[in-house]
Formats: C-alpha cells, structure tokens, sequence
C-alpha cells in the first residue's frame, strides 16, 4: 500500500474534500510553475543534499527531544516529553520551511522572496532566508502590527528586507495578504512568494508540511532512542497548522499514536474571542483554498484573538480539516488563562521559556497528563518565548 503522505494530497492538492487553488488567472501559471519545480527539485539528490548541509550547519539541527522531568513528576501522570523547535536558529521552526522555500526559489532562477507577516515571525525567518542566498526580500505588514512588534521590524531592517506598510482597512494581517499578493502579480516572474504556513493555494500546504515534516521525522527517532517506544500522544498548537503538521507527518503511519492539534481559545467561545477554527468553524474558502474557516454574520473572516498572535487565523491548513474529519487526529483547545499558565510553569520548572503559541501545546500536556499514568506524550515545542516576555510580565506580572 502507498504510504499517506505519497498519497495526500492528491495532484490536484485535495486533502479529501479540502484544498485545492483558486487563484485569480494571472497567478495560475505562476502556481503550476512552483508545483512542477517542486516536484522535479524535492527529489533531486542535488536539492535533498543542500537542504540536509544548511539544516546542520545553519540552523543547528538536529533539535532534541527532552524530557519534561521536573513536572511530569510534579503532575505524577503521563510522562512529558518537548521537541526543541524553540532550539533551531531565529528561535522557531518557522526557519524549516523558509529556508527550503529559498533555496527551491534559488533553484528557479528567482532573485527575490515575498511574505506578508502579523506578528513579523514568518517576515524574520525569511528575511534570514534570504540574507543566507543573498535574495532580495519584500515583507509586507500591517501598520498597527509595525507599531507593536517593533523588535522584529528592527530584525527583518538589520538582515536587509524591505518591509512595506500596509496603512489601508485593519491595517493588519488580513490586508498584508492582499497588499504582497497585489504586488506580486507583476513580479511573479521574478519573485516567490514564500507563504508562512500549511495554507494557500496548492502547492503550498503540501509543501510546506514535507519541509517541516523534518520535525517529525527527528521527534521519532529521539523517542524512539530514548524510550525505546513510541509515545501515546504526539500534540501541538494550530494556527496555520505547520508546526503541527511537521510533527503529525513523523507519526501518521503509526496508527496506534493519538495526535492532537491544540487550538487557541482566546477568551471565550464567542466568536471574536478566540481563533479555534476547527473547534468553533465550518467549511468555507479563505485565500484561494477549501478548509474550515471562522466567519462573521456576512460570511467574511471573523476578527480572532489569542495571547499568541502567532496563532491569529481565522482558517486552517486543509490537511488538519482533513484528518480531523478522517478522525485521524482530534482538535482541542486551550485558552489564553490555561497557555499562560503553562508559560509559567515550563519556564519556572523547567528553564524553558516557551513561545506562548508554544504554551498552548504545553498547557494540553499539563491538563492531560493527570489522567494517563503509565503513558506519554510528546509536544512540540514550537518556538521560544523571549518575543512574549515584555508583553507578558508587563500585563500579567511574573505568576503565581
Ligand atoms: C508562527 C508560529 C506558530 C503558528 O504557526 P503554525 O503554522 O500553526 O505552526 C506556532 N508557534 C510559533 C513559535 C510560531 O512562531
């Protein structure tokens, strides 16, 4: 039997009923072009080999697996175990697939890398991405968020990006999409544009998961060589879904390992409070492709809030819809109270500072663990938290 992931999605980029593109016609043959370059260069030796050489000797991978001691003992149930993403260079897992959308851009013959960012995350591994090949880089970005993520403005200035306001409607995420897919219709020739997560049109969520499927692959053998089994569980957090889907690929044959994706809950279930897609949503289109999405009263994308605006997405990745309707993996929550909590507790217990993104895979473990004696689980870990330090002690003081 061909394996899930020779198999999903199919050519066409259906995870089952989800995916596919629907682009506006200019970009199509742009998107066939990235599709077939991906295809022929993800098994090319040449490819698989540079790509190997700058996960080691760039970013520092392998990231390890460590065990959660201090408070799996403290919970006295299943035994935690964290994938260090917080551990790969620019302190995220981000890196993975930015670095491998470059070198596939270099590999085309393209001299510049595009994005819009929220948070200015995504914008901050390209921007490295591109520093390292020596490409131009164009970041697109909201003013409001230019204002609140400063530092990562500061980054993505310092590694030589040019990031470009976007001062029209919200003034955030939302209209930094539109705002870099305007501005690269007319470069398209020239430029990729390097989405931030297992969503967009196809080629992307497939692409984007087999790069960062390297998390996964890394998690199974650790644990394997750790424990000498497999884990029980396997979580992380969903925004987009690609730390999560990096992890989830690692383990999908494995039918006897549970995996969980851990959406934010924000403040309530009400919509706007939170940015639980698959919990609260349904099917719709969002950016050119097929999954759950939140929608407000008119159909439009809802307004979302969590702590982690890493995790501030009103769709999903099509895969998670995909096999949360399959039942492969099952979605759950945590809130802003519960992630900050874990927040605290990784960094007191443990002297890991998570990401609060991260946090929220942290806070299913700590909630779950009490109830598994005798099991484990695996979270990934997906970045670190020094970006969340001031906001959180500023707002919140430093726990209890
Ligand atoms: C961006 C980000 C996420 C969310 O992105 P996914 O595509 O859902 O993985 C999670 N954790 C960290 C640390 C991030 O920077």
């Amino acid at each position: 039997m061909m394996s899930y992931l020779k198999t999903t999605p199919t050519r066409e980029g259906y995870f089952g009923e989800y995916g596919g593109a629907s682009l506006p016609p200019p970009l199509e043959p742009h998107f066939r072009e990235i599709s077939e370059a991906y295809d022929r260069l993800s098994k090319s030796a040449e490819f698989i080999r540079e790509l190997r050489y700058i996960r080691k000797h760039f970013q520092g991978r392998p990231t390890p697996v460590s065990y959660l001691r201090n408070l799996s003992q403290k919970l006295g149930g299943a035994q935690i175990y964290a994938k260090r993403e917080d551990l790969n260079h620019t302190g995220a897992h981000k890196l993975n697939h930015c670095m491998a959308e470059a070198l596939l851009a270099k590999h085309m013959g393209k001299t510049k890398l595009m994005a819009e960012t929220g948070a200015g995350q995504h914008g901050v591994a390209l921007a490295t991405a591109a520093a390292y090949f020596g490409m131009e880089c164009e970041i697109h970005m909201g003013e409001i968020d230019i204002e609140k993520e400063a530092p990562n403005v500061t980054r993505m200035k310092l590694l030589g990006a040019n990031v470009v306001p976007v001062g029209f409607g919200g003034r955030s995420l939302k209209e930094a999409v539109d705002s870099c897919f305007q501005a690269y219709v007319p470069q398209a020739d020239t430029a990729l544009f390097a989405i931030g997560s297992v969503v967009g049109p196809h080629p992307f969520p497939m692409m984007v998961r087999n790069f960062q499927h390297v998390i996964g692959i890394e998690a199974r053998e650790q644990f394997l060589e750790m424990t000498g089994e497999l884990p029980d569980m396997v979580a992380a957090c969903v925004g987009g879904g690609s730390n999560a889907m990096g992890m989830f690929a690692g383990f999908i044959e494995d039918a006897e390992v549970e995996l969980y994706g851990v959406e934010p809950r924000g403040t309530s279930s009400n919509l706007g409070d939170h940015a639980a897609t698959i919990t609260y949503g349904q099917d719709g289109e969002i950016h050119g492709f097929k999954t759950m999405v939140l929608t407000d009263e008119n159909g439009d994308p809802a307004p979302v809030h969590t702590l982690a605006s890493g995790l501030d997405y009103p769709g999903v990745g099509p895969e998670h819809a995909h096999l949360y309707r399959t039942g492969r993996a099952k979605y759950t929550w945590a809130d802003d109270k519960e992630a900050l909590q874990a927040f605290y507790d990784t960094s007191r217990y443990e002297g890991i500072i998570p990401a609060l993104e991260s946090a929220h895979a942290l806070a299913f473990a700590l909630r779950e663990a009490p109830k598994h004696p005798g099991r484990s689980i695996l979270i990934n870990l997906s970045g670190r938290g020094d970006k969340d330090i001031d906001y959180v002690t500023e707002t919140y003081g430093f726990g209890a």
